[in-house]
């Protein structure tokens, strides 16, 4: 992960510096032969010269990107991951070492003190009105506005959006959605949010070792797995999926399941376009040693965890519009 000379944004804006110097110095040339051909006062020469120099740096110096705005959720009003402070720390790092976005967060953990009744246990009524109280604060349309993409990352249930059509228009108007693993056991009752993402989770298996398919091995989401990756994690089987209103970019062609790995079509990972928007989805992340390569108790190599951070990474800097690759379905619809 510390590894950025492959970055491909990396070299884009490498070469862009590089391109709006070259331009800089022919023109700052260009304007010293000028200024001798001038009929000006030397005085007048030297301010005219500051003000076409000071001109021309402005004008082909290159623009700093400021940081996209990202907004993390990790609420859940169904089966609560404990990879989700993994997860919520791992996105942070990724945010900073890429210098590409910055997270803000709508979280509601259910075991902090603050939660607790008189009688010192969980009081569930106090969780579910924090995290309505989050998602009015940060997922109202006009809060939307100051993002420009939302992750999902481990979320599960019924979230209580203050306005669930709002979330997907403002997906539709170019935003970016991201969503890793129980994404897809999100929002069982909103076929809205299913028909954005692309599928929803149907069941699993016990935890086993898979070889995803890569199915697109140029893009940048998938270029850095190779023809051998593997990992171990609990694999998704997905419902509500139609391969032909996605770009498919990792999936198996056998049941994730050791007791019955019968052939079929078993997605893992994939991108779409959604409107003018971007959205990237991944069924892997359900382990803390998939997010995070220096997770003690681990089943997965580091280079797994490695692996699994270049890919989100790639697929959130997309879903930001940062990156180019291609989304339209490989399989054309059948009629
Ligand atoms: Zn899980």
């Amino acid at each position: 992960m510390r590894d950025r000379s492959l970055d491909p944004g990396a070299k884009n804006e490498f070469h862009r510096r590089e391109t709006s110097l070259r331009i800089t110095v022919t023109w700052a040339v260009a304007l010293v032969k000028y200024m001798k051909t001038l009929n000006v006062a030397p005085l007048g020469k030297l301010l005219l010269a500051g003000i076409l120099i000071g001109w021309t740096f402005g004008f082909a110096a290159p623009a700093q990107a400021a940081p996209k705005k990202v907004l993390v959720v990790t609420v859940t009003k169904g089966f609560r991951h404990s990879s989700i402070p993994t997860a919520e720390r791992v996105l942070a790092e990724l945010a900073k070492e890429s210098g590409a976005f910055t997270v803000d967060y709508a979280r509601v953990e259910p075991n902090d003190p603050e939660f607790k009744g008189a009688d010192g246990k969980r009081d569930n009524a106090k969780v579910d009105a924090a995290i309505k109280a989050v998602l009015a604060e940060k997922m109202s349309a006009a809060a939307l506005k100051k993002y420009d993409a939302v992750i999902f990352a481990n979320t599960t249930g019924d979230l209580p959006l203050p306005d669930n059509q709002a979330f997907l228009d403002w997906i539709k108007s170019g935003k970016g959605f991201v969503g890793m693993h129980s994404a897809t056991d999100t929002f069982p009752g909103f076929p809205g949010y299913t028909e954005m993402i692309g599928g929803h989770f149907k069941t699993h298996a016990a935890q086993l070792e898979v070889q995803p398919i890569n199915q697109d091995p140029q893009c940048p989401i998938c270029a850095h797995f190779g023809k051998d990756w593997k990992v171990f994690d609990e694999i998704y089987q997905i419902k509500d999926f139609d391969p032909a209103k996605v770009h498919g970019l990792l999936t198996l062609d056998r049941k994730p399941d050791v007791r019955d790995p019968s052939p079929g079509i078993y997605p893992i990972a994939w991108c779409k376009e959604y409107g003018k928007g971007r959205v990237f989805y991944t069924s892997l992340g359900h382990r803390e040693d998939v997010w995070d390569p220096a997770w003690p108790d681990r089943k997965n190599p580091k280079e797994v965890a490695e692996a699994y951070q270049k890919h989100i990474l790639a697929g959130i800097r997309w879903a930001l519009g940062l990156e180019k690759m291609n989304a339209k379905p490989q399989k054309a619809a059948v009629e």
